[in-house]
């Protein structure tokens, strides 16, 4: 089977282990997220969520098992490794841009350095993405002077601006002041309307409900369900998956 292989899943994870010295924080992990699909990663904190994300572009190395991205294994370093992580956009809690660039200047970077795009090019596409997130009016800002809002928004351009096949975000609303979560979730939403394949750790379950294609849930390093958001919001099988909804519901 090839690459593109439309039947293969984007991510697959099989029989994935991982430990941080006694504790065994992923456990028999197995999960497939379809091209084009979004799957909602839930659970209590602590129950290995970001892990299980960082995982998937190697940034956590695993104990055991296997990682395929489009149908090929995760490559263990080197220059097989770099580009498996240009192809896999990520955007966490905290925006991590970087502080003493522009924003327009924070999304052609990679572009330019990893992938030998042109400035000419870069900027260009740079400027639709910003246009794309709503933020083109403030390109040649300092990410300090944004609202965080307008930051993730610029995280989510910087990872688009790679053109990634997949996106992960790992609560990537946590941090944001109430009243700019929801243009973070619109961003995100539109996204996933255009297709893009995500896994998505969040407590937003308006967003889960709303745009996940599945709902997994997590408890103590592991996936305790897998099911559609109607289900799992409506009808979930676990305890601890009613005890989590109890809580947060
Ligand atoms: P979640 O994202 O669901 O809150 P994490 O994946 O961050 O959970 O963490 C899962 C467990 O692994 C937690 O008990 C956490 O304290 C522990 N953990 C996470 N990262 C490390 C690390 N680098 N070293 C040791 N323990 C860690
Ligand atoms: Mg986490």
């Amino acid at each position: 089977m090839t690459a593109s292989e439309p039947s293969e899943p984007m991510i697959r994870m099989q029989s994935v282990e991982k430990h941080f010295g006694p504790l065994h924080v992923l456990k028999d992990v197995n999960l497939e997220v379809p091209r084009g699909q979004v799957v909602v990663v839930l659970g209590p904190s602590g129950s290995g969520k970001s892990t299980l994300c960082r995982a998937v572009n190697r940034l956590e190395p695993i104990d055991s098992g296997v990682i395929e991205i489009d149908g090929k294994p995760l490559p263990a370093e080197g220059k097989e490794l770099a580009r498996l992580r240009a192809e896999v956009g990520m955007v966490f809690q905290s925006f991590n841009l970087f502080a003493h660039k522009t924003i327009l200047e924070n999304v052609t970077l990679a572009p330019v350095k990893v992938r030998g795009t042109s400035q000419a090019e870069a900027r260009k596409t740079g400027l639709e993405l910003l246009e794309r997130v709503g933020i083109a009016s403030q390109s040649e800002k300092y990410p300090a002077q944004l609202s965080g809002g307008q930051q993730q928004r610029a995280a989510i351009a910087r990872a688009l601006a790679m053109r990634p096949k997949v996106m992960l975000f790992d609560e990537p609303t946590s941090a944001l002041d109430p009243e700019m979560v929801q243009e973070v979730l619109d961003v995100m939403t539109g996204l996933a309307g255009e297709g893009m394949t995500m896994l998505v750790v969040t407590h937003e379950m308006g967003f889960a409900r709303k745009a996940a294609n599945r709902v997994v849930f997590m408890a103590d390093g592991e996936i305790v369900e897998d099911t559609v958001p109607d289900k799992f919001f409506t009808a979930p099988e676990s305890a601890r998956a009613r005890d989590f909804l109890g809580k947060i519901l």
